[in-house]
């Protein structure tokens, strides 16, 4: 009952990975990366995603993973992942990009039809705030109306002179 059992969407088990071709091999510090599949040996999710470490998997295909995270905010709070070990996942393959966002959509329809949840959180963070896991990961948190999970934004009226020089600086870039 408590494992989310049947929220499946597999269309067979990709356990071997030959459709991730680790053909962009960066400029990796890890000396030992399997350049096959960018896979790196000491990360969970990696080992994750080779299924080489027991994870409580909602879906896999050939980009990306979903599975419980092992220390829930609340009752269905699901990772997904890119099967590649990228750390930005925003600047990452576009193709993976967008399937991790898909998996969250396939992933997020299935919860809701489960657990029935009043809505969805969906976060990811980058950068030097990542925390212990450096594979890049989304996070899907079902909302429930008396849940705990809080994610505080200190909010501020925005300031139309630096509303005025964001939008140009960064229009600039686009
Ligand atoms: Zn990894």
């Amino acid at each position: 009952m408590d494992d989310a059992g049947s929220a499946d969407g597999n269309e067979g088990s990709q356990a071997d990975t030959d459709a991730i071709t680790g053909t962009e091999t960066t400029a990796d510090s890890a000396t030992d990366t399997d350049t096959t599949t960018n896979s790196h040996p000491n990360c969970d999710f990696c080992q994750i995603s080779a299924g080489a470490e027991p994870a409580a998997l909602l879906y896999e295909d050939d980009r990306t993973i979903a599975f419980l995270d092992r220390r829930p905010a609340v009752r269905g709070h699901t990772v997904i992942a890119p099967r590649t070990h990228d750390e930005e996942l925003l600047l990452m393959d576009e193709a993976d990009t967008a399937a991790v966002f898909d998996t969250v959509q396939t992933v997020a329809t299935a919860l809701e039809s489960t657990l029935e949840p009043d809505g969805f959180s969906v976060f990811h963070t980058s950068g030097p705030l990542v925390g212990t896991v450096d594979h890049a990961h989304v996070h899907l948190v079902p909302r429930f109306e008396d849940d705990n999970v809080g994610l505080s934004l200190a909010r501020r009226e925005l300031e139309s002179a630096d509303a005025a020089a964001i939008v140009s600086a960064v229009r600039d870039k686009l």
